[in-house]
């Protein structure tokens, strides 16, 4: 796998005219290697630098064996930064060596030390989002991941709705949720959840507060999971009994454009195309500036990579690509609903990865 992930970067690399790719930021190197420890880069060459270089400390000198085979040579370093510039500096022959590095993950300070290390004949060019790019397309060995965290999340969300929520506070129910997605064997969520009751569920990313949550009132819980390294993130809305008519409108609303933009993904659709599908369906029924945040990202290795869909995309879906679809209402004091699911964007249509209900379901 990470083999031929490597090569991958490396074609990349040659049309950009570089010579090597320092990779530091750790959801790369996890992705490009298999690592998963908390201190490790990457140096991937191409051309006539064909080197596959990983450096760690020897705190992972076994793990590290055990996760990255013989597809990489494995150096270990006190400061594997330094490390990674001295070797680059030997690398150098006869004309300079142009390498990408993570403009968007590494810290300035890192940055002027490097350059410092390298040298004259080092060139460090800035070459952010090149691996995001292609960790956007998801084999299908990370589609079975996600697929798998999705799943977990969903029966997570189903136990603890079943057990109740009125009644209880909404950081209580968002703990239990974490809780029955670590039991089923998640490392953690993707994110820290979200439940949201009331006109507090009209702020987009409200925080779990040490309220009741009452019966009568729309509750939104958005969660992922995190499971074999990939994520997953759902969020659905449900009602504590019976609920007022301006709430059953916006939710009947907020799910009617969740369905067309649904219906509207599929590769090569740009992703400023989806969002307008559900933009212009809430703006034509006046809730246009209550719809403030895009339609949805892409989900991965993390929970908001690459594609985006919002109106300020330039991303077009390719088949592989994972990504939520998640138009929201949020009337200020009064209502917010959000209804999102998890899709794998294919050739002819999206792949719902999310098996929970999307009509309004009431619970106790
Ligand atoms: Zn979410
Ligand atoms: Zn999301």
């Amino acid at each position: 796998m990470s083999a031929d992930r490597a090569d991958r970067i490396a074609e990349r690399l040659a049309s950009r005219e570089l010579d090597a790719l320092l990779v530091t930021d750790l959801v790369n190197v996890r992705w490009l290697t298999g690592f998963t420890g908390s201190n490790g880069l990457a140096l991937v060459g191409a051309g006539g630098y064909p080197f596959r270089l990983f450096i760690t400390d020897f705190r992972y000198l076994t793990q590290s064996e055990e996760q990255l085979g013989d597809a990489w040579e494995r150096q270990i370093a006190s400061d594997i930064l330094a490390h990674a510039a001295d070797c680059l500096r030997e690398a150098q022959r006869g004309r300079p060596l142009h390498v990408g590095y993570d403009d968007v993950h590494l810290s300035v300070k890192a940055h002027a030390a490097l350059v410092e290390r390298v040298g004259e004949d080092v060139e460090l060019i800035p070459a952010g989002g090149l691996i995001e790019e292609l960790r956007a397309v998801k084999d299908d060995e990370e589609l079975e991941r996600i697929r798998a965290a999705a799943k977990l999340a969903d029966e997570a969300l189903s136990e603890v709705l079943e057990r109740g929520i009125v009644g209880r506070t909404e950081r209580d129910v968002a703990l239990e949720l974490e809780i029955a997605m670590r039991r089923r064997g998640a490392s953690g969520p993707s994110f820290p959840p979200i439940v949201a009751s009331g006109a507090h569920a009209a702020l987009p990313h409200a925080e779990p507060r040490d309220v009741t949550i009452p019966s009568g009132t729309l509750v939104t819980i958005d969660w992922g999971a995190q499971l074999d390294g990939y994520a997953s993130d759902c969020t659905r809305t449900v009602a504590t009994g019976e609920v007022g008519d301006e709430e059953r409108a916006v939710y009947a609303l907020v799910r009617e454009a969740q369905q067309k933009a649904l219906d509207a993904v599929r590769a090569g659709v740009a992703g400023r195309d989806v969002d307008a599908v559900a933009r212009e369906i809430i703006k034509l029924a006046g809730h246009g500036e209550h719809f403030g945040h895009g339609l949805g990202h892409g989900v991965g290795a993390v929970v908001h990579e690459a594609p985006r869909l919002s109106q300020q995309s330039e991303d077009e879906l390719q088949a592989g690509n994972v990504v939520t679809v998640e138009p929201g209402v949020y009337v200020p004091g009064l209502v917010g609903v959000r209804i999102e699911d998890l899709v794998i964007v294919r050739e002819d249509g999206p792949e719902v990865l999310t098996s929970l209900p999307k009509e309004l379901v009431t619970v106790g």
